[in-house]
């Protein structure tokens, strides 16, 4: 391997995803040759500690012997055979799982590659449901301001993040908005009490009086599961899901959770629905579903969804979507493998003990100049980084504070990617006590150095 010439040839050929790729050929890169569990080894031999646990979706750490022998048993079988029409052994025990794993409410899965497919998936089905039961007006969907599903036209049709998605604007379908609850909740009750119980009524309040006014043209209420990621970890005032279940419940529109980043015990439970006690219509997962090997997404739905589009097959009511890719067996079969890791490692039960320290240690952060915010949903995390603590005054936006605070990360020894001036902290499921300390130490130090 001759490290130059791969360095070379990156900045030559290949366009990288949300990359200013003026910026990143003038830049000294991370080029990623191996995982070592909870870290990445780079072409030089160079070690980081995941901090951002891939994009959000690695699990149980990098190179992990059980879920590598579950890639290598399959692909001595098969590696691909189309699911249209056919089925493969890892796709059906796979959907059990699932079934068995997620809210009582779901009972069939529909496989795709990653979580915006999920995700127009689960919009076009429950746009097609209305239709299979005669309620063609039913044709649009609430969403929220600050929301992230993904980057294909639907998904973004159902965003709300204006940096991302404001420039496809023409290209998208019209959907109702609703505020994002935790800066809806901010304006109105202060930082103290944005996720209390007093605050969900009045968002509450506000989301009723919407829906009793447009119900009869909604098909769906779309939104992340108790947090929203991308727009920098802003989760949602206590009970907040419950309310927009028994909304949708009294008036007759589809709840369609995304818990494509919450999903596999992020949340701190296998999911963050079950978790808030709710009974999605559809559910979106992704990322976490095989540990964060191989591309794949399934959408969940109810048996009712499901047999309205039963039909003789003249009437041509099936569901118009299916990928070369969907159903792969090797994705299904590791993804079997990382949900049996769960159980013989109990996950779970350390996961839980990470989030606590986490919680604990994140109140440090406000002592730093330059932090507006703090902000955490299971084993996730946001520090807000601001120019002015006082008035809440961002940095501008060329400056790149988040970069810059990433790149001290990176001497120290840890890879994290911000979003925007937000440092994130979402380390793999894996991450022992020691390391995240360590991580949580590497991240004061480096926000407090944009002091000097
Ligand atoms: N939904 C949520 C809540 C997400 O956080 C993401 C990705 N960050 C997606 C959907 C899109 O998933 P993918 O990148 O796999 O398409």
């Amino acid at each position: 391997m001759n490290r130059e010439e791969l360095i070379k040839w990156d900045k030559e050929y290949f366009w990288h995803p949300f990359t200013q790729m003026k910026v990143y050929r003038e830049e000294d890169n991370l080029i990623v040759e191996k995982g070592d569990g909870n870290y990445v080894v780079d072409i030089f031999g160079n070690k980081y500690l995941d901090g951002i646990a891939s994009l959000w979706c690695n699990v149980h750490g990098h190179n992990h012997p059980k879920l590598n022998q579950a890639i290598c048993e399959q692909v001595g079988k098969i590696s691909h055979f189309t699911t249209l029409g056919a089925s493969n052994v890892p796709a059906i025990l796979l959907a059990k799982k699932l079934v068995d794993i997620t809210p009582s409410s779901l009972n069939k899965v529909f496989y795709s590659e990653d979580g915006s497919e999920a995700m127009e998936i689960a919009i076009k089905i429950a746009y097609h449901y209305w239709h299979n039961r005669g309620f063609k007006e039913k044709s649009r969907f609430i969403t929220l301001s600050e929301a992230y599903h993904g980057d294909t036209i639907g998904s973004v049709s159902v965003g709300g993040i204006n940096i991302f998605h404001q420039k496809y604007r023409p290209l998208l379908f019209d959907v109702y908005k609703l505020p994002s609850p935790y800066l809806r909740a901010l304006e109105l009750m202060g930082k103290e009490r944005a996720l209390s119980r007093d605050a969900t009524k009045r968002l509450i309040d506000e989301v009723e009086e919407f829906v009793f006014q447009h119900h009869k043209t909604v098909a769906g209420f779309v939104l992340e599961a108790g947090v929203q990621g991308a727009a920098g970890i802003l989760p949602f005032p206590e009970d907040y899901l419950k309310e927009v279940e028994r909304i949708c419940r009294e008036y007759n529109i589809l709840m369609i959770v995304d818990e494509v980043a919450t999903g596999f015990g992020r949340a701190g439970e296998m999911f963050a629905s079950i978790k808030e006690g709710i009974n999605p219509d559809i559910m979106a997962v992704g990322k976490g579903i095989t540990g964060g090997y191989l591309p794949l997404a399934a959408t969940l739905t109810t048996d009712e969804i499901f047999n309205s589009f039963l039909s003789e097959f003249g009437e041509a009511k099936h569901f118009y979507h299916g990928h070369t890719y969907t159903g792969n067996p090797v994705a299904c079969s590791v993804a079997i493998t990382n949900i049996e890791i769960f159980e013989e490692d109990r996950v779970l039960e350390k996961v839980k003990e990470r989030i606590k320290l986490l919680e604990k240690r994140l109140g440090e952060f406000w002592e730093l100049k330059h932090v507006g915010d703090v902000r955490q949903f299971g084993l996730m995390a946001g520090v807000e980084l601001v120019k002015d603590k006082k008035i809440k005054e961002p940095f501008d936006y060329g400056l790149r504070t988040g970069f810059k605070v990433a790149n001290s990360m990176r001497k120290r020894g840890i890879w994290v990617r911000p979003l925007g001036d937000v440092m994130v902290i979402m380390p793999p499921l894996s991450i022992t006590e020691e390391e995240l300390n360590y991580f949580l130490d590497s991240l004061f130090e480096s926000i407090r150095e944009l002091e000097i």
